[in-house]
């Protein structure tokens, strides 16, 4: 074929198809503008996972009558006038090319007032040519409506997901402009439902609560911190002697030079199974840097377990020459001149925070009584203050934690008794003789500081783990051929998926290979889970990933392997004999880490002798 010029339409097509990848990029956009235009309440409206409608109505100053059909033009702003511009913008739009995109493969409505005008202009646009205009009363502000999203390009259309998936992506974008904007009133309206609201009041912890629920809201920890990202300059030579003019340049170049981190995150016990809840905003606008968020994730090093991820929502704001913005059509990735900088504020402010924060409390230290109306619900007091001598990892019993709420009598009370015994190291378990079991679910063991209760699941967890990780890093995985393979069939979605971990499974001892459709074949399983259940074993790798989550290659396996193990270990109500229950006190107190589970958990409560003294009245 000669080379010829694109024809406009297929040219703004192709251009759209950077900005708009699906009903979400148009909920962005449109979210940005209404807030670049400074609107204290925003409304989105979606029907058909996006794909019929999407309306986003804002109170913000509006479009000017005589610019309304130049703002749907391509490379129109009033964000932004020079190439300089773009090295200190204070918006989120600069492009100029959201509204052009938008009409470009929709049909759009506007309806807008501007600030100074009486009257608002409505206009229409399909495909994005103007097919109607109109002067007509509105309320200042601007109301953009989407319809039929992509109905001139079927090809995109295909490639969206489900309505399902679609609405939840529009929900979590909703949700977090909430949080970075807590003084914008946000509602998301799904198939004339109200699906998610903010009050606008500046509250973020309010927005947390809509967001996450109560019960994570207040468990997230704040975080607040100001870093100088680079040591104060000398100020130049030739105006040494005017001491005024050097300090006015010192505190610019202070203002100039202060990362601001600011935020929320989950203490190391509310964690995730993927990075998904880890939301990055940089100068109030939400991008998606792995290296970012590979900085939170390494302020947690050690507190939490390969693959488990914590949730946070971390606001960077710098001095806006820092970064630049200009580096994707969509704008959700942005380039830190001082990257290091950037990375260490964000890593050392949450390692402050996280590190500030008491310990998880030790049961040794508490008294267990018997306090059943401490089981009613608790109630959320909006200041956000934690009930007194409440920790957020003691949390009080509430009525939808059923394990807590169906056994009243072992609640653990804040009483802070002094402490009456050193904390164990996390490595070492003294030998321990088992005395038996209780509720089928913990091991009774006595030792010579005391008494330990074991939880029978958590404990296997660890041990299986450690077996299988031992191995593994030996390189000395043993397989085991199945008599007879197992054929397994997992749901159209997740074929795709295990298929793709083949290759990693094979490296831990799972044989599996497709079998046609969604059926796949076990032929062989790792030796360390004993008698797992090779179709649940299938099941257990394909049932936590979800479509579009980005796993680190390295992290794939330690995360099946933890999964697997958690999956093969006994279970909670499980009768042991007292030679099993024997066996596995034996291999845990062999565990490197036989305190914990490999998500953290403890695997053991221990009162010692001095406690149970004192509970007892026996010693003052
Ligand atoms: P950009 O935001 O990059 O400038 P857009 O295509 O998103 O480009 O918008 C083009 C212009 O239309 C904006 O610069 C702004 O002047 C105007 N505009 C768009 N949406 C709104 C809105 N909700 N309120 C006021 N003005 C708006
Ligand atoms: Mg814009």
């Amino acid at each position: 074929m000669p080379i010829r010029l694109l024809a406009e339409e297929v040219a703004s097509q192709i251009a759209a198809g950077e900005v708009v990848e699906r009903p979400a990029s148009v909920v962005k956009e449109l979210i940005e503008n209404a807030i670049d235009a400074e609107a204290r309440s925003v409304t989105v409206t979606i029907e058909g996972g996006g794909r019929n409608l999407i309306r986003v109505a804002d109170d913000g100053n509006g479009i000017p009558a005589a610019e309304v059909d130049l703002a749907f033009a391509r490379h129109a702003t009033s964000k932004l006038q020079s190439a300089d511009d773009l090295f200190h913008i204070g918006t989120l739009g600069f492009r100029g090319e959201a509204l052009a995109s938008i009409a470009s493969v929709s049909r759009v409505a506007v309806i807008t007032r501007g600030l100074a005008e009486t009257l608002g202009v409505q206009l229409r646009l399909e495909g994005g040519a103007i097919a109607h205009r109109a002067t007509i009363g509105a309320p200042q502000g601007t109301v953009i409506s989407v319809e039929n999203l992509f109905f001139n390009v079927p090809a995109r259309l295909k490639f969206l997901k489900s309505e399902t998936a679609e609405r939840s992506h529009i929900a979590a974008l909703v949700s977090r402009y909430a949080i970075a904007y807590p003084r914008v009133r946000f509602k998301l309206v799904v198939e004339n439902r109200t699906a998610f609201q903010s009050s606008g009041n500046g509250e973020v912890r309010e927005v947390l609560v809509a967001v996450y629920g109560v019960d994570i809201a207040k468990q997230l920890i704040e975080i607040n911190s100001d870093f100088a990202a680079l040591p104060p300059a000398p100020p130049a030579d030739d105006d040494a002697d005017d001491l005024a003019l050097r300090e006015k340049r010192t505190t610019e170049y202070a203002s100039r030079n202060t990362y601001h981190v600011a935020g929320f995150i989950s203490p190391p016990a509310l964690n995730r199974s993927n990075r998904k809840d880890i939301t990055l905003f940089v100068n109030g606008r939400w991008v998606q840097d792995i290296r970012l968020s590979t900085a939170v994730l390494q302020a947690y090093h050690t507190m939490l377990m390969v693959g488990r991820y914590p949730l946070a929502v971390v606001m960077l704001t710098l001095p806006p020459e820092e970064v630049d913005v200009n580096v994707h059509p969509t704008k959700a990735e942005v380039r830190f001149r001082n990257y290091d900088g950037a990375f260490s504020a964000v890593e050392r402010t949450v390692r402050k925070a996280l590190t500030e924060r008491a310990p998880v409390p030790h049961l040794e230290a508490r008294r267990w009584v018997i306090e059943p109306e401490v089981a009613a619900p608790s109630r959320w007091s909006p200041d956000w203050g934690l009930a007194k001598g409440e920790t957020p990892n003691a949390q009080p019993p509430t009525a939808n934690s059923p394990r807590e709420a169906s056994n009243p009598q072992l609640l653990i009370t804040n009483y802070d008794l002094p402490a009456s015994q050193p904390e164990l190291p996390a490595t070492d378990v003294p030998l321990l003789r088992v005395i038996g079991q209780v509720g089928a679910a913990y091991i009774v063991a006595e030792g010579p500081d005391g008494l330990y209760l074991i939880d029978q699941h958590a404990a296997h967890e660890r041990v299986l783990y450690e077996a299988f990780s031992l191995q593994r890093a030996a390189a000395q995985i043993v397989s085991q051929a199945l008599l007879e393979p197992v054929a397994v069939e997992v749901p159209a979605a997740a074929a795709a998926l295990l298929q793709s971990q083949v290759e990693t499974l094979s490296a831990i001892g799972f044989t599996i290979e497709p079998f046609g459709g969604n059926t796949f074949l076990v032929r062989s399983l790792p030796t360390v889970l004993g008698g797992l259940d090779p179709s649940s074993a299938v099941r257990v790798v394909v049932e936590d990933f979800e479509e579009d989550e980005t796993v680190l290659a390295a992290e794939v396996e330690a995360k099946l392997i933890a999964r697997v193990c958690k999956r093969a270990a006994v279970k909670a109500g499980q009768v042991l004999s007292l030679v099993e229950q024997a066996e596995l006190v034996r291999r845990l107190e062999h565990c490197l880490s036989p305190r914990t589970c490999p998500h953290g958990r403890p695997t053991m409560i221990h009162l010692s002798v001095d406690v149970l003294e004192k509970q007892f009245g026996r010693k003052g």
